[in-house]
C-alpha cells in the first residue's frame, strides 16, 4: 500500500507511526525476495506471500496456498509454530495482525498452507478470504508454541475443537512423519456437525497407515449425526468420554495437548484460579496439559 505521490503522510492525516509500519512492510517485501536465506521463516521479517490457491473446504473455511518467491525456499518452521500475519483489511490503515498456523508439512519447501476459518465480522479472517490468487499477504515473523521432543511421552492426547485442530495437526504429522519417533496419540475431535471436521482425508490416511498409534475419535455436538461408526460420538467432549479415552494419569508417560474455542478449554481447565476442570478432575495435573 503506498501513498499518493507529493502527498505527506500529515497532509494525508495518517500516524506516522503506521506510515512507519508500512514503509518496513513494503522494505521487508522488498527485502525477502533479494536475500539470499534459503528460510523464509529463519529471523526478521518474512514479507509479503503470493496466494497461489484458495480452495473452500467446507462452509466457512478455507485453504489458502501461499507461495515463496524461490521454490527451493524453506519455511525455517520447527514443530510446533504458527505464523504472525498483518492484514489490511479495506479502509483500514493500522495493519490487523493475527497468527495463523500452517497445515502443510513444515518440511516442505516452495509454499505454506493456511486452514482459515471465516468469522462473521472477523476482521482478519474476512479479509483473507477476500484474497484472489497473485494477491499478496503480508507475514511478520513464526510464532514457536511448543517445542516437541521425539519420543518424550509414550502417549499424548490431543483435545481439538473447531478450528483448533491445525496446531494439533502439526504435531500430529510432526511425529507421523519422524520414522524415528513411536510416540502414540489419541485425537479427540470436537465440532458442531460433520460437516466441520476439517482435515478428515488426511486423519483416515494416517489411520490407514498408523492403526496402532493414530486413534481418532470425533464427538459431534448437534443432534444431527448420522454416522454409527465407533469412531463417531454425540455430544461434547464430556467427562465420561475423555475417562474412556484417556490413559491414567498417573502413568507418567502421558501428556495432554489442547486447542479449542474458550469455552470448551474453560471446561477442561478451569476458567477461574483454582479450578482444575474436567482434565483435573480426571488427575491430571497442571503439568501434563499443554493449551496451545
Ligand atoms: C497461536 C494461534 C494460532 C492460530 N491458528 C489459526 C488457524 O490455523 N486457523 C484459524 O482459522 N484461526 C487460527 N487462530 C485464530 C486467528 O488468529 C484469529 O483469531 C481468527 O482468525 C479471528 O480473527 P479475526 O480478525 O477474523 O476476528 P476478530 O475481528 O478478532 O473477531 C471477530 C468476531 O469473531 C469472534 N472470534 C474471533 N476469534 C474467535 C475464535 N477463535 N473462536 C470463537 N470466536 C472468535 C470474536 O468474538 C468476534 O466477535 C489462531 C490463533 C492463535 C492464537
Amino acid at each position: 500500500m503506498s501513498l499518493p505521490a507529493r502527498m505527506s503522510s500529515k497532509q494525508a492525516g495518517i500516524p506516522a507511526a503506521v506510515v512507519g509500519i508500512l514503509a518496513a512492510a513494503g522494505l521487508y517485501t522488498a527485502y525477502s525476495y533479494t536475500q539470499p536465506s534459503n528460510k523464509v521463516f529463519g529471523g526478521g521479517l518474512a514479507g509479503g506471500l503470493k496466494l497461489q490457491t484458495s480452495e473452500a473446504v467446507n462452509h466457512n473455511t478455507k485453504r489458502l496456498r501461499f507461495s515463496f518467491p524461490r521454490p527451493d525456499a524453506e519455511t525455517g518452521l520447527t514443530y510446533v509454530s504458527s505464523v504472525l500475519t498483518a492484514s489490511w483489511p479495506k479502509g483500514s490503515f493500522t495493519p490487523v495482525l493475527r497468527p495463523y498456523t500452517p497445515v502443510s508439512n513444515v518440511e516442505n519447501p516452495g509454499f505454506i498452507d493456511l486452514l482459515v476459518k471465516k468469522y462473521p465480522e472477523g476482521k482478519a479472517s474476512t479479509h483473507i478470504h477476500s484474497l484472489k490468487p497473485g494477491d499478496s499477504l503480508f507475514f511478520a515473523f513464526p510464532i514457536k508454541a511448543y517445542t516437541w521432543e521425539p519420543n518424550r511421552y509414550e502417549h499424548i492426547t490431543l483435545i481439538a475443537g473447531g478450528a483448533g485442530i491445525t496446531p494439533l495437526y502439526q504435531l500430529i504429522q510432526g511425529i507421523l512423519n519422524n520414522p524415528a519417533d513411536k510416540t502414540k496419540m489419541t485425537l479427540v475431535f470436537g465440532v458442531n456437525t460433520e460437516d466441520d471436521i476439517l482435515l478428515r482425508d488426511e486423519f483416515e490416511s494416517y489411520q490407514k497407515q498408523f492403526p496402532d498409534r493414530f486413534k481418532i475419535v470425533y464427538t459431534v455436538s448437534s443432534n444431527s449425526i448420522e454416522n454409527t461408526s465407533p469412531e463417531f460420538r454425540n455430544g461434547r467432549v464430556t467427562k465420561e468420554l475423555l475417562k474412556e479415552l484417556l490413559p491414567p494419569s498417573s502413568s507418567g508417560d502421558t501428556k495432554v495437548f489442547l486447542c479449542g474455542p474458550p469455552a470448551m478449554e474453560d471446561a477442561l481447565t478451569g476458567k477461574k484460579r483454582g479450578e482444575s476442570g474436567i482434565l483435573g478432575e480426571l488427575g491430571y495435573s497442571k503439568d501434563q496439559v499443554f493449551k496451545f
